[in-house]
């Protein structure tokens, strides 16, 4: 172990958008870094430019900050061991291999890209169980090199990887990790075109910003020994290794995939942080759930505050088996940080969604009067944002309903005439009434029910479905209270109208 100060970072290449299993690698540096009076370090591996997706550094930031894993060291906030993007510390690399070169730890390879393939395919034919770079130029004479340089040949730069023996190092979640050197090839560090391979850009980062631990993505984890032969050539301290395990697929057969699931009952599972964040899952919730995975508070606490996390977090308590993803615990978890939410703030965190649900904007949205009173009364009915704008659309339409399906107002254990009368005997009484309140209207439908000889049930059902269009809705009285007086009587009278035919027959 290191006792150095702990310096982690999350790495990724601009490659995508941010996925679950990156926010969980991320959120698990950031707990702790946080814990430990530590920095936590934002670092982008750009030197694939063929895979570059522009707008995926948006992405990435905007998702981590969402989930409240704020970089001290990065892009847009800096820092003493920058610059943060590797495209921008290409002579550092140039640096250290030229350095490892000189050293006799890597050599300049000038082999052609016609010459490896024709290697590789002799390799295949034999059926060789290793198939990879022969090692051709590590034994070239100076003279031979010298003819190369003099011709202008391009090169690679490889590292002469020790041809016999093993390295064991730790991993602090996988524990002793033993490679023999006869496994590996003399991998590329720095490419023709002077851009430097992950091993290289990782090790030379990860030196010279002083990571303290990596914890990484278990797929790393072959890369390790390579990362860990680099370390030695330049004789620095290697940092901790923690690999983390893979996510699993909520079934937990296989992996996580990078596309999202849809179950046969048609809810989808997302991937991308981005449409976690669209479906209206609330940042608390991914934050407890994403910690959740692969690592417990305490082993039966399934509820906690990022400090909880924070002073409970610790490398040694990560689990080192896969796990598969408990999807069905995010929608619980997201309906507890819900219900959490103090009115006001729920209401804040819905216009957004119940805008976009109904094909209003922002600005619209928030001007109207009915979110805000209908916020308590959905807030237990709701597990997503994005559920609550299908639930209160009702109250949104101006003036009357339409029916589509008329039966649906015949009351229970009613006729169609007896559910007109209803509707209409309805309509008297809310028109008289003389303060249209929540408790006013309750106690004139109760009344009502009882004079018709109905059951509440039965009178309410009926005019819960011309009212709200649907026979499941928030609470009714609550819900005749916001749209008023002018919509309910419209509805009531539309409903009735809608009946008509179906009374007559
Ligand atoms: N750039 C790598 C990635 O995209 C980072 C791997 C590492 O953390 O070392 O995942």
């Amino acid at each position: 172990m290191t006792d150095r100060p702990v310096r982690v970072r999350f790495a990724p290449s601009p490659t995508g958008y941010l996925h679950i299993g990156g926010a969980r690698t991320a959120l698990f540096n950031w707990l702790f870094a946080r814990g430990r009076n530590g920095r936590f370090i934002l670092r982008i591996e750009d030197t694939d430019r063929k895979r570059f997706v522009p707008d995926s550094l948006d992405d990435l930031m905007s998702n981590l900050r969402w989930l409240g894993l704020q970089w001290d060291e990065g892009p847009e906030v800096g820092g003493p061991y920058g610059p943060y993007f590797q495209s921008q510390r290409l002579h550092l690399y140039r640096h250290w291999a030229h350095w490892l070169v000189e050293q006799g730890h890597a050599y300049r390879c000038y082999c052609s890209e016609e010459r490896l393939e024709a290697v590789r395919q002799e390799q295949l034919a034999r059926g060789d169980p290793q198939p990879g770079y022969d090692r051709f130029c590590r034994t070239l004479t100076a003279q031979q090199r010298a003819q190369h340089e003099a011709a202008g040949d391009p090169c690679v730069v490889r590292l002469a990887v020790p041809l016999e023996g093993s390295t064991t190092f730790h991993d602090a979640i996988r524990g002793d990790i033993t490679f023999e050197h006869s496994q590996l090839k003399d991998a590329v560090l720095l490419k023709s075109d002077g851009w430097p391979t992950y091993h290289l850009a990782a090790v030379v980062d990860d030196h010279l910003m002083e990571i303290s631990h990596i914890m990484r993505a278990d797929e790393w984890l072959s890369s390790a020994p390579l990362g860990v032969l680099l370390y030695q050539a330049f004789g620095w301290e290697p940092p901790v290794f923690a690999h983390l395990p893979i996510i699993l697929s909520p079934t937990g057969k296989g992996k996580m995939s990078k596309r999202e699931l849809v179950n046969p009952d048609g809810t989808v599972i997302p991937v991308l942080v981005r449409d976690y964040r669209a479906r209206g899952y609330l940042p608390e919730a991914m934050f407890n759930f994403l910690a959740n995975v692969g690592w417990s508070l305490d082993g039966s606490t399934e509820v906690f505050t990022p400090e909880q996390a924070i002073a409970a977090f610790d490398i040694a308590g990560i689990n080192p088996a896969p796990a598969a993803l408990p999807f069905e615990k995010l929608v619980w978890l997201n309906g507890v940080y819900i219900r959490q939410l103090d009115d006001d703030e729920l209401y804040r965190r819905l216009v957004p969604f119940v805008a976009q649900g109904l094909g209003m904007s922002e600005a619209e949205m928030a001007a109207r009067p009915e979110l805000r009173p209908a916020v308590p009364l959905i807030k237990e009915r709701i597990k997503t944002l994005a559920e609550a704008a299908p639930l209160l659309s009702f109250l949104f339409v101006d003036g009357a309903l339409d029916y589509p399906d008329p039966t649906e107002l015949i009351g229970d254990k009613m006729t169609a005439a007896q559910s007109a009368q209803a509707l209409a005997a309805a309509h008297r009484a809310l028109a008289d009434l003389p303060d249209f309140d929540q408790a006013a209207v309750e106690e004139t439908l109760r009344s009502l029910a009882e004079a018709m000889g109905l059951k509440s049930r039965q009178l309410f059902g009926v005019v819960r479905v011309a009212v709200t269009g649907a026979k499941v809705s928030p609470p009714l009285f609550e819900s005749i209270a916001i749209l008023g007086r002018e919509r309910t009587l419209a509805r009531l009278q539309a409903a009735q109208q809608a009946l008509a035919p179906l009374a007559v027959a």
